[in-house]
């Protein structure tokens, strides 16, 4: 059966055999021009027009605020959750189910991860479930969460929006907003996909989308904040060029901050592949739902956008039957040419989180027994559905 779904995945690239990526970039817009334009102007590192119009164009796509941008999505988490005031010994609650990058922007901080699971319908954090936890194990005094185990504060919670899927957000705001916990929404996967209409990042206080390589689209290397609010945004760029204080000539800086400003070469590139989004979405839906149709007949299970949600599909999901199915799905596969993952190890089981506080974890491990990414990339031709 594996034979066949190689066949059908060559046919979707149209493929006979290359190797077939997971999810490669694609440039067929004004990424060359706006390249040359930039390197033209000199201006090539952390000052220039692409990064102020990348910022414009995101935020109005997303319709926030205000948008500003990081030398990577990882660094953008990391200063989320310092203007959210996230500081050394508190907790912050993530799903285990996410990249490792998650996990590592709450250590930064030196703060410790609290892991608490997803819903089986959307692979994100569940709001029911940090909800009982949070009944049994913490309380409330002065608008904030004490966990009654450790006696930490539980500072922030950072829900991920798995392979671009939106989880249950509106729910986890009223469970944050009723235990004073503040939410950054880690939507590094998620840039053109909308729950309920409304761009996903937008609902948090903080918002954080990657530009990496392997993402919808890309500066390289890059990421970017999401904000609903003036004041916090214009912290954050103060914040991410090194805190200095606008002057002529002096070096006067008034905080510890950080060198995390995007250059503009790598927003020259975002420019014009922010261009380019609009069909890259419509390209990769229509990839999954050709997956959806194929997969439900062959009866191998093809996880779908939760209800009320538009997804980016930005990586497609198969659900294999148990651990032992998925590794001969990942074997052929990958023998084969065509490049398959599973999902990451639970960030739980890594040896730096592994004395981090868990709640019941029953469906993160069921889904990382099962999860299979497929080839995802935007096609060059679009194929023809069936
Ligand atoms: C890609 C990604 C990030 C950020 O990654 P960078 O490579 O630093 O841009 C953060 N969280 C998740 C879940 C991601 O997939």
């Amino acid at each position: 059966m594996y034979s066949s779904v190689v066949e059908y995945i060559r046919q979707l690239f149209e493929s006979a055999d290359d190797f077939i990526p997971l999810h490669s970039p694609i440039f067929r817009g004004n990424e060359k021009k706006y390249l040359i334009e930039c390197i033209d102007s000199s201006f090539v590192s952390s000052v220039g027009k692409f990064v102020e119009q990348l910022e414009e164009l995101v935020a109005h796509y997303t319709n926030s605020c205000k948008a500003v941008a990081c030398v990577n999505g990882t660094n953008a988490l990391h200063l989320a959750l310092t203007l959210v005031g996230v500081k050394s010994g508190d907790e912050v609650v993530m799903q285990p189910l996410s990249f490792i990058a998650t996990a590592n922007a709450i250590a930064y901080c030196g703060a410790h991860p609290l892991f608490i699971d997803v819903d089986k319908e959307t692979m994100g954090l569940s709001p029911y479930k940090l909800q009982s936890w949070l009944i049994e194990n913490a309380e409330k005094k002065n608008n904030i969460c004490y966990n009654k185990t450790t006696g930490r504060v539980i500072r922030a919670c950072v829900p991920m929006h798995t392979f671009g899927h939106p989880m249950l957000i509106e729910d986890l705001v009223n469970v944050c907003n009723e235990w004073g916990i503040e939410l950054v929404e880690d939507a590094a996967e998620s840039l053109g996909s909308f729950y309920k209409e409304k761009h996903t990042g937008t609902f948090g206080k903080i918002g954080v989308i990657s530009f990496n390589g392997n993402k919808t689209i890309t500066t390289g290397g890059g990421g970017m904040l999401l904000f609903q609010d003036e004041k916090l945004a214009a912290r954050a760029k103060h914040l991410s060029t090194q805190a200095k204080v606008p002057h002529k000539w002096e070096f006067v800086h008034d905080d510890i901050g950080y060198n995390y400003r995007m250059p503009n070469i790598n927003a020259a590139l975002g420019c014009a592949q922010m261009e380019c989004l609009p069909e890259f979405i419509k390209n990769k839906r229509e990839l999954a739902f050709a997956y959806r149709s194929y997969f439900n007949k062959i009866g191998i299970t093809f996880f779908d956008e939760p209800v009320n949600c538009k997804s980016n599909f930005w990586l497609n999901v198969v659900l294999l039957n148990n651990r032992q199915e998925r590794d001969e799905f990942l074997e052929y596969t990958n023998a084969n040419g065509v490049m398959t993952r599973p999902i990451w190890q639970l960030m739980n089981r890594l040896s730096m989180f592994k004395d981090a506080q868990c709640g019941d974890l029953t469906n993160s491990e069921w889904f990382e027994e099962r999860v299979v990414n497929i080839p995802s990339s935007v096609r060059i031709a679009p194929i023809q559905l069936n």
